[in-house]
């Protein structure tokens, strides 16, 4: 599949969307990914597993790691793909950590997966906890960049695909000047993109 066709699949599952949105970060934003309108769809989640797993091929990569909760499920196709381990990361009290026994050893091959790209924040606090334990990132794989790649990370990153949404602080937020409404979530004020 191409990144047009990706992108195209996002649209057509209703997981990307156009309104006025504030996302998790706080951050208002004109555009909405609402990640679980497609991860809840196995048959369609796989496919882009699959195209994620096949570009992490021949790596020698031993585990795949995704921060939870859309990385869980990324990490697991991920790894069926490749035959691999896959572990999750959780929150901890700062930061990301392992729990349920999971672990890594040094020099260990890892890749990093997740859905989606915004900030880049849960996939920094996953870098530095691999790291903590001295294993070798050797990718960083997402579905969806929604920084229109304007977040970088120090180990080779691939997105599936990329789109440009903007995004600001309330006071600085266009949408809030011109008296729009946050768009409530479930509502059918959402509309497609
Ligand atoms: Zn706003």
């Amino acid at each position: 599949m191409t990144s047009e066709e990706i992108l195209q699949l996002f649209k057509d599952s209703n997981a990307l969307l156009t309104g006025h949105f504030k996302l998790t970060s706080g951050r208002h934003s004109d555009v909405y990914y609402e990640k679980f309108t497609l991860l809840k769809q196995p048959t369609i989640c796989t496919k882009l597993c699959e195209q994620i797993a096949v570009s992490l091929a021949n790596l020698g990569i031993t585990t795949v790691v995704g921060p939870t909760t859309g990385g869980i499920i990324l990490a697991y196709d991920v790894a069926r793909y490749l035959g691999v381990e896959s572990i999750y990361a959780e929150p901890g009290e700062s930061g990301r950590i392992f729990k349920r026994g999971f672990s890594l050893a040094e020099g260990q091959k890892v890749a990093i997966v997740d859905d989606v790209l915004t900030t880049g924040r849960s996939i920094v606090e996953v870098i530095e906890l691999v790291e903590s334990y001295k294993a070798d990132i050797v990718g960083i794989r997402l579905m969806l960049d929604r920084s229109g790649g304007g977040v970088q990370f120090k180990y080779p990153t691939e997105s599936l695909t990329t789109v440009s949404a903007s995004s600001w602080e309330e006071r600085d937020c266009p949408l809030c000047a011109k008296g729009e409404e946050i768009t409530q979530r479930g509502s059918r004020q959402f509309r497609k993109v």
